[in-house]
């Protein structure tokens, strides 16, 4: 009986496209087993209360350049650099920002003081606040280039490859630009698949309902096997056309707080596994190509 049922689920465990592996910080960031894959890891950020600490995802190639997308809250860079350090990581390949919230290039200073970051990148949309001129300052004083993407763009991430599906050029600014353009800049969020041959990775960071459906009547095609989720999980964003687009079997979102419940359940009815920074910690997702998925949670 024990046997048959042993059996059973060995069984199971070959049948589904998801594994799932030991939990634990260190499990997370244990970077002994990434070669020959595409890894991302989901970075719990709980340092900062009572304002979003945003977003922070570090990226490994799989021959082992390293890429982060976006660099959360200024106080929650603490976080970010633990990650990279229990990784090992000393050099960053590629710093991403999806868009010129605080939320997502506050910590960018932190990083680009204490790494080796070879190349940096942004969208093409213009904002100009403290935060995004003290961004700017730094990749001046390191010396460092900032490339501006938009759609069509297309990057080699070492063995695996970028496309930059958003913002659309020219990008027309109203009157009155940057007075209330939060939702206008969410809206411009890049737009990137991170391919390694059958497996992908969608990031749209903080996209509104209405960027949703302005990025898929471009024609692009959203497909993928895991998403970072819009706008911390928000229910401004992850409208029902862009939930049935993606179709991910993973859906990540990221934030140091429960935004809305709803969009979560959307989710998982809809048959994907919703992963949660809140909930889960920090998280990784990674595929050697074959569109089988392996995720590691720090909490369980
Ligand atoms: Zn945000």
């Amino acid at each position: 009986m024990k046997i048959k049922r042993l059996i059973l689920l060995l069984t199971l465990c070959l049948l589904l496209p998801l594994v799932s592996l030991a939990a634990g910080y260190d499990a997370v960031y244990d970077t002994s087993g990434d070669a020959g894959k595409l890894t991302v890891r989901f970075i719990g950020m709980d340092t900062l209360s009572g304002d979003k600490a945003g977003d922070s995802a570090v990226l490994t190639s799989p021959d082992g350049k390293i890429m982060v997308i976006d660099a959360g809250h200024p106080e929650a860079a603490a976080d970010i650099m633990r990650a990279l350090d229990t990784m090992g990581v000393e050099t960053i390949d590629m710093l991403m920002a999806s868009h010129p919230h605080i939320d997502h290039v506050g910590g960018m200073p932190a990083l680009f003081d204490n790494y080796e970051v070879k190349a940096a990148y942004a969208s093409i949309v213009d904002y100009n606040t403290s935060y995004t001129r003290a961004m700017m300052a730094t990749l001046e004083k390191e010396g460092i280039a900032l490339t501006r993407l938009k759609r069509g763009d297309s990057l080699a991430f070492g063995e695996a490859q970028v496309d930059i599906l958003w913002p659309d050029a020219p990008i027309v600014y109203y009157d009155k630009y940057p007075e209330a353009s939060t939702q206008f800049i969410n809206n411009l969020s890049l737009v990137m698949k991170v391919s390694f041959k059958n497996t992908v990775f969608l990031f749209s960071g903080d996209l509104y309902t209405l960027g949703e459906k302005e990025v898929l009547a471009s024609g692009a095609d959203v497909k993928a096997d895991v998403m970072k989720v819009n706008h911390h999980g928000d229910k401004t964003s992850s409208g029902k056309a862009w939930r049935e687009a993606v179709s991910p079997q993973v859906a990540v979102i990221t934030h140091n707080a429960l935004a809305d419940l709803r969009i979560p359940r959307k989710f998982e009815e809809e048959g994907a596994r919703l992963l949660h920074t809140f909930i889960d910690g920090s998280i990784k997702v990674s595929s050697a190509g074959d569109g089988v998925l392996e995720v590691v949670v720090e909490k369980e």
